[in-house]
């Protein structure tokens, strides 16, 4: 008895497999396994919701039935996969043993959690799903929709931190970010682009508290006081906790399969394991080595999926392909200024330039004239086409 190709996780990667695959193969048996409700939805929108009056229910764009139906999937869904036993080739799962033919991981990402003291630190809330989401949107919304007298604190100022915050100030509501970096984006952008982000967003009455992080959380009346490493208190109605994601990769430590900081991948998308395969926000690519990360590196964004989930579907057909990642600059979604990044990869020489004030190029010494990384800001985001032309034609004569 053939056993079916058997998915975990119904998020862009997980789904994004199943399409490719089926480009490729209408007839061999899936199944996917989503502790979810396994509706398909752009995990991006999250972000952005507010401000375009959207709820859970108007970001699902194919409910779990239908896109199950389409792409002749068995579905199951609100089932979490607990064990996997690579030797046998099954996965346990709370609706029983399952087998596979081969295995996918796509489980994606967890938000990082600091330990914080205080009686009210469980209420930091976070969103990296559409059930999250639900939550964050029906706490804010019994507030009163768009009040400016509801504050919201959102700690960390990194990219998804700096999108809620231009999407809740957008809407209406009194944002605070605290972060302790100087700076927003500061992983991510030069120290003027950074100034831009902040000025842009201050703009929108959002309150800055940099340089500083949220040491205890607790309950005043209806309200949360934060009492900051700085010795500042403020009063916050909801706290949103946007300080990082860590690749899931719970069940393949448990099974024995190698992990870094993602699940470990070749260019096939394989992991350690015979016929067990990991792409999404849980994988490590060894695609995206680099000097500074010679094993390779994990890409929590929608583009290096949609590479992925190709390469991934071939394999699984039989016709293995080599993953090579192009360059992928990231929209960063802050409406305020709009900005669009590509960071240089880790362990590249070099420092960022200005070119003009909205145009960054990171440049190394022996080629100065060209970008290994860029960061656009406001009408220069339109220079982004011309740019990836560059860094490809660079990786092209220096590979
Ligand atoms: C707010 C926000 C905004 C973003 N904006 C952008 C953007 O503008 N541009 C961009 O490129 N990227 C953006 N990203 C990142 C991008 O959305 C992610 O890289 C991508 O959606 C990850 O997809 P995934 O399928 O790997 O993981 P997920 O979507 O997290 O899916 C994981 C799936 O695995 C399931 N699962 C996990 N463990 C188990 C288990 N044990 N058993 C069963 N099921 C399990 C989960 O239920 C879920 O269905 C954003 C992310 C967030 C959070």
């Amino acid at each position: 008895m053939t056993h079916p190709l058997l998915i975990i996780g119904a998020g862009l990667a997980g789904w994004q497999t199943v399409r490719e695959f089926r480009k490729l193969d209408a007839d061999t048996p899936i199944t996917l396994v989503t502790a979810d409700a396994g509706d398909f939805y752009a995990k991006p929108t999250l972000s952005n919701a507010f401000g375009q009056k959207r709820g859970p229910a108007q970001l699902v764009t194919t409910p779990a039935a239908t896109i199950a139906q389409t792409l002749n999937v068995t579905l199951l869904s609100h089932t979490r996969v607990t064990a996997i036993d690579s030797v046998a080739k099954t996965v346990q799962t709370s609706a029983g043993v399952l087998a596979y033919r081969d295995l996918v991981l796509a489980t994606g990402a967890q938000p990082i959690r600091v330990p914080l003291a205080g009686d009210a630190a469980e209420q930091a809330l976070s969103v990296n799903s559409l059930d999250d989401f639900g939550v964050f949107h029906q706490r804010l919304t019994a507030l009163g929709e768009g009040a400016p007298n509801v504050r919201i604190a959102i700690m960390g100022a990194g990219l998804i931190g700096c999108e809620f915050a231009n999407d809740l100030a957008g809407a209406g509501y009194a944002v605070t970010v605290i972060d302790p970096a100087d700076r927003p984006l500061a992983a991510l952008l030069p120290p003027t682009a950074s100034v831009q982000l902040q000025e842009a967003l201050a703009g929108l009455s959002v309150h800055w508290h940099l340089g500083a992080t949220v040491q205890a959380v607790n309950r005043q009346a209806d309200a949360l006081v934060l009492t900051l490493s700085n010795g500042q208190t403020l009063v916050a109605d909801i706290l949103l906790s946007a300080i990082g994601l860590r690749a899931d990769t719970s069940l393949a430590q448990a099974a024995g399969i190698a992990c870094e900081r993602g699940i470990v991948v070749d260019r096939q998308l394989q992991t350690s394991a015979p016929h067990v395969w990991a792409l999404g926000d849980s994988a490590q690519y060894a695609s995206a080595a680099s000097p500074g990360a010679p094993t390779g590196r994990t890409l929590p964004y929608v583009m290096p999926i949609m590479a992925a989930a190709k390469v991934l579907a071939a394999s699984l057909h039989g016709t293995p392909a080599s993953l090579e990642f192009a360059a992928m600059p990231v929209a960063i979604k802050t409406p305020a200024l709009p900005i669009v990044a590509h960071p240089p990869a880790p362990g590249q020489l070099g420092q960022w330039v200005e070119q003009v004030l909205g145009e960054w190029w990171f440049a190394s010494e022996d080629l100065p004239e060209r970008a290994h990384g860029f960061v656009l800001t406001g009408p220069h985001t339109s220079k982004r086409m011309a740019l990836v032309k560059q860094m490809t034609a660079v990786a092209t004569t220096t590979t």
